[in-house]
């Protein structure tokens, strides 16, 4: 199946982890990926691994000028930009009561300022696609909180918000924007966490490539109709809580 076919995007976030996935699942369908990142090597390694018509830019999303960049370098090499995956993302942990400012600015201005510095920069190439998808990627902590991660949680509440506030300003041009919000997702960022998935549904963490599914549809012209949602893929995990009677 080829369900992205003459679509390019741009992918932040994507040398590794859910964002490398999402790369490769929307390449395996057709469109022409750029997968920007800090990490150049292993940016560079998941550009060659998914092969031709995949491109790795140096972008921190922080930085406007390095979203310019990134989009130059979209419609420089493939011709245009159809699809903006806002997935770049850090999580620091601490309590509200010893979560210090310097902490509070990092992970707001990557989470949150990152993804309104790509809104920004995708939009003129967006509007001239005909049909523009922005995906942001947001968790279940932008739908309820969670303690020990203060600036995490309000950053992932903000792009939920910004998501909304975008799809309106953005309908008129025939940019659709949508925020997913995965829960507990194997990846470099969780590695090494102690996390009990009992509690959930369906009893596991989730795989890269299950939210790189539900990334792609959003891209598609399938969800044509689709903006200013969010979507949960969670496992059942804010559902509510699973207690089976004899287990622990
Ligand atoms: P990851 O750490 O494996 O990947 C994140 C990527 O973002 C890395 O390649 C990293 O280099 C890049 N990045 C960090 N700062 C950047 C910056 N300033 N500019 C550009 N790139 C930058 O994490 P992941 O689990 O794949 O997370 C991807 C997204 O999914 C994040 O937004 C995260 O908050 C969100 N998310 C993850 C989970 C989970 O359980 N893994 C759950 C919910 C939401």
């Amino acid at each position: 199946m080829e369900r992205l076919v003459d679509k390019v995007a741009l992918i932040s976030g994507a040398a590794r982890g859910i964002g490398a996935a999402v790369a490769a699942r929307l390449h395996g369908e057709g469109a022409k990926v750029v997968i920007g990142d800090v990490l150049d090597a292993e940016a560079k390694e998941t550009a060659e691994r998914i092969g031709e018509g995949a491109l790795a830019v140096h972008l921190d999303v922080t930085q406007p000028a390095e979203w310019e960049s990134a989009v130059s370098a979209a419609l420089l090499e493939f011709g245009g930009l159809d699809v903006l995956v806002n997935n770049a993302g850090i999580v620091n942990f601490a309590s509200i009561e010893d979560y210090s400012l310097e902490q509070w600015n990092t992970v707001l201005a990557v989470n949150l300022t990152g993804c309104f510095n790509g809104i920004k920069a995708a939009i003129p190439a967006l509007k001239k696609s005909k049909s523009g998808s922005i995906i942001n990627v947001s968790s279940i902590a932008g739908i309820r909180g969670y303690e020990q991660i203060p600036g995490y949680t309000a950053s992932k509440f903000g792009v939920r918000g910004l998501s909304k506030s975008a799809a309106l300003d953005l309908g008129r041009y025939g940019i659709r924007v949508n925020s997913i919000h995965p829960g507990v997702i194997s990846t470099p960022m969780t590695a090494g966490m102690t996390l009990d998935m009992s509690h959930v549904a369906i009893g596991r963490m989730g795989h890269p490539g299950e939210v790189a599914g539900l990334i792609l549809y959003l891209a598609s012209d399938e969800a044509s109709f689709v903006t200013g949602a969010e979507f949960v893929i969670d496992g059942g995990d804010t559902a509510g809580t699973v207690s089976v009677p004899g287990q622990s």
